[in-house]
């Protein structure tokens, strides 16, 4: 069963006191927090199995070694991919983007190609391909969206053409919470023959994901989203394009065999793996998928949704609040603006509450400007939010629109 204050236990932070309040933590779209379990297996791996893996010979290493091909398997397992070499590690979804662009682009794409992605991207998955586009030339086209903050499908089909090279979508928005019917744009894509990269940054934390059943040919995501360290991502990739892509950046274990004359490279996943992994980290994010299975994600998902849809009930009541993301398929996120009251105000005032929200462009700019904004007040949860915590934040809306009447 799901035992709200238990679970609250396995996160020490929540018991911080910001200005004397209690921390209400609803900046979880950006980070969430640590279950003890995972600062628990840091702490344990650097007083016991500290050793750079891959390289020795001697016992601490090959322990340490094994454990993160372990983690790799974990990853596997919960995104259920194919094979383990498959799972790449990088430092986050940006990275794992970049090595995509990067790679993809080097192996696939010529001047003129074009690369699809969506009007609520993340900059992770714009500037990426923007900078790629000044060495090869690829160009972005951009899927609209309608007034709910929900792609429009129709367009997406016309966008494609015999240049489209790749369509590279975010699972859900990080600022309007919209959770894209992904598995119609895989399928769509893959009738014109175009593979597919899925940002799941916001998705693998609430929705269950299998790479096998969707069949995109790229995923990635962030461990410190989903309750793991920071400094971790992960990249997934079909086989049979991993292999034909050169590698990403040089050194470490991606060789198989270096000479001034020319070098080879090592198989996957090793060459898409340069220098020291953070291997500690990974193996803490092993750690992390087990807490996650642990608690369950479908009754995370039940609890976040639960909510999300009294946190948005309460605030409708409030004159003048303007939801940015009205889809009913979404995921919990609420972006909102009430009257005049600018965004950073709103969020300083909450601070000041021991309400932690975030505020401004949430690195999409492009969505802003389409939306006609600068910025929104945004308030998403995790599993160790409680209605409690909605009530307080709530209200804390509520003074500060009755503080600027
Ligand atoms: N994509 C989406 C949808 C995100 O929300 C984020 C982070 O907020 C990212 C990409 C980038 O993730 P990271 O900074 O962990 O690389």
């Amino acid at each position: 069963m799901f035992d709200i204050n238990k679970i609250r236990e396995d996160f020490p932070i929540l018991n911080r006191k910001i200005y004397g309040k209690p921390l209400v933590y609803l900046d979880n779209g950006a980070t969430v927090q640590k279950p003890r379990c995972v600062v628990d297996k840091i702490e344990e791996l650097y007083y016991t199995c500290n050793a750079n893996i891959h390289r020795g010979v001697h016992t601490l290493s090959q322990e340490a070694t094994e454990l993160t091909e372990q983690a790799r398997k974990k990853v596997q397992a919960f995104i259920n991919a194919k094979h383990s070499h498959e799972i790449i590690f990088t430092k986050g979804t940006t990275e794992s983007i970049n090595l995509v662009a990067s790679s993809f682009c080097r192996r696939f794409c010529k001047e003129g190609d074009e690369i699809i992605v969506s009007a609520m991207e993340h900059h992770a998955n714009i500037v990426p391909w923007q900078i790629e586009g000044d060495i090869s030339g690829v160009k972005l086209k951009v899927i609209p969206i309608n007034e709910k903050g929900e792609l429009i499908l129709e367009e997406f089909e016309k966008l494609i053409s015999p240049k489209t090279r790749l369509v590279s979508v975010t699972h859900v928005s990080n600022v309007l919470g919209t959770i894209n019917p992904i598995e119609k744009i895989i399928d769509i894509a893959h009738r014109h023959g175009i593979p597919v990269l899925i940002d799941a940054a916001q998705s693998v934390q609430h929705i269950p994901v299998d790479v096998q059943q969707l069949d995109c040919d790229f995923l990635a995501f962030s461990s410190h989203k989903i309750y793991g360290p920071t400094g971790v991502g992960v990249l997934y990739g079909k086989e049979e394009f991993l292999n034909r892509m050169p590698p990403y950046q040089g050194g470490g274990e991606m060789i198989g065999h270096v000479s001034f004359k020319g070098t080879t490279y090592n198989e996957l996943p090793f060459k898409f793996e340069a220098g020291t992994p953070n291997y500690i980290d990974v193996i803490a994010l092993g750690t992390a998928l087990d807490y996650v299975l642990s608690v369950g994600l479908e009754q995370i998902k039940e609890h976040e949704d639960y909510l999300l849809h009294y946190c948005t009930s309460k605030l409708q009541e409030i004159d003048g609040i303007r939801f940015f993301g009205t889809s009913l398929n979404k995921s919990s996120v609420i972006s909102f603006l009430v009257g005049n009251i600018h965004h950073y105000d709103m969020g300083m005032m909450l601070d000041k509450m021991g309400i932690a929200v975030r505020t401004g462009h949430h690195c999409a700019q492009p969505l802003m400007e389409e939306l006609g904004i600068e910025g929104t007040v945004r308030a998403s949860f995790a599993v160790y939010n409680t209605k409690e915590e909605v009530d307080i934040f709530v209200d804390g809306v509520n003074r500060i629109v009755g503080m600027f009447k």
